[in-house]
């Protein structure tokens, strides 16, 4: 038995309600829970990062500004660095914002079911997370939701678009329509933004109240390196960098960042061919008795079993596939979600579901 806490040295008291992020990392061979590209980055990459790397003075702290990186970025955005806030990974991000611009008093809305660290972050800062719902379709409703911050007047309203888990890609419409309700601040997430068919990035204006999130981890098969970044008005770029600790941005994900960028014909090349796997994958589980697809703009798929979603997923866990269980989820009973793969993760994780719906009863 542990001895009791003494009170000065206890964790906060609204940190110990929080359920940590769980997404099991089992030792399996197809792997396809944690929406990561399939594909790792290409060999020249790992070549010219690490010739550059090998030239950087590591005695010295790396640029607070990350100023050359911002500015190839920019460029490859089509969008002045000044208005580029990198982080480690979108995570980063995220809380950077909730740090800024949440906290005690202040409340962050999001509408449910969305990516679960949004109001987990929320949380941590001590902002208080206020939820909308969506449609039968997952999409927001916008009217419902500009009720919803008339009345709560938060300062954040988070919109994942694609939404993770659900697929989901939101109208610009939707967008702007949050933009003239709240007086706070509207932060897009497209983790997932390459793989839709529409963006937020081009709303972004110096005088509006927008921010697009971004990651290298998806597309440019960075996960391991921790890269991300906003897209916002120079105002909230500068108040982002006051926040956020010192040199955080270690030099060796900086020049990665840059060198990705000149692989980027490469990189679209990628993402044209898992656009079209995810679309094979969605005709595929359309084909499969007792399964239902959601449509997704994502490199990932939301499908819903007609039956117990749990017992579908240890069913697959049993074939050496995993994909993400979703089913215990308010708003997502029995539904699962599974990463496009190579062409052959995804064949071998739709013969295992075949299979295992024979064991999972109706
Ligand atoms: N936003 C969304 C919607 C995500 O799904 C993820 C990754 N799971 C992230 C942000 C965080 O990605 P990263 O920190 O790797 O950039």
């Amino acid at each position: 038995m542990s001895e009791p806490v003494p009170a000065l040295v206890a964790a906060r008291e609204d940190l110990r309600a929080l359920e940590g992020y769980h997404s099991p990392q089992l030792d399996v061979s197809v792997r396809l829970n944690t929406n990561e590209s399939p594909y790792p980055p290409p060999a020249e990459f790992v070549d010219r990062w690490l010739a550059e790397l090998r030239m950087a003075p590591l005695n010295r702290y790396p640029d607070r500004g990350a100023r050359e990186l911002r500015v190839a970025l920019g460029r490859h955005l089509g969008q002045p660095p000044e208005r580029l806030f990198c982080a480690n990974g979108s995570n980063e991000v995220l809380q950077t914002l909730l740090l800024s611009y949440g906290g005690p008093g202040r409340r962050a809305a999001m509408f449910e079911p969305t990516y679960v660290l949004h109001a987990h972050i929320a949380r941590i800062t001590g902002t208080e997370v206020v939820v909308g719902e969506r449609r039968a379709d997952f999409s927001i409703d916008a009217d419902a939701a500009r009720a919803l911050v008339a009345e709560q007047r938060p300062t954040i309203v988070f919109v994942c678009s694609p939404n993770n888990p659900t697929g989901t890609v939101e109208d610009a419409a939707t967008i702007e329509a949050l933009l003239d309700a709240t007086e706070g601040l509207v932060v897009v997430d497209e983790a997932y933004g390459e793989f839709a068919p529409r963006s937020a990035l081009e709303l972004v204006r110096d005088d509006r109240r927008l921010v697009v999130v971004r990651t290298y981890s998806k597309v440019w098969s960075m996960a391991a390196l921790r890269l991300g970044f906003a897209v916002a008005p120079p105002w909230v770029v500068e108040q982002l960098e006051q926040v956020v600790l010192p040199y955080h941005l270690a030099v060796a994900t900086q020049i990665a960042g840059r060198v990705a960028l000149e692989l980027a014909v490469e990189m679209n090349d990628r993402v044209g061919r898992l656009v079209a796997e995810r679309e094979r994958m969605v005709a595929s589980l359309e084909g499969i008795d007792r399964i239902t697809a959601f449509p997704s703009g994502a490199n990932f798929v939301l499908f819903k079993v007609h039956g117990d979603g749990h017992a579908l997923w240890r069913e697959l866990v049993e074939r050496g596939v995993l994909v993400r269980d979703c089913s215990g989820r308010p708003r997502l009973e029995d539904c699962l979600r599974v990463t496009v793969g190579t062409p052959e993760e995804n064949d071998a994780f739709l013969a295992a579901l075949r299979e295992s719906l024979r064991e999972v009863a109706a």
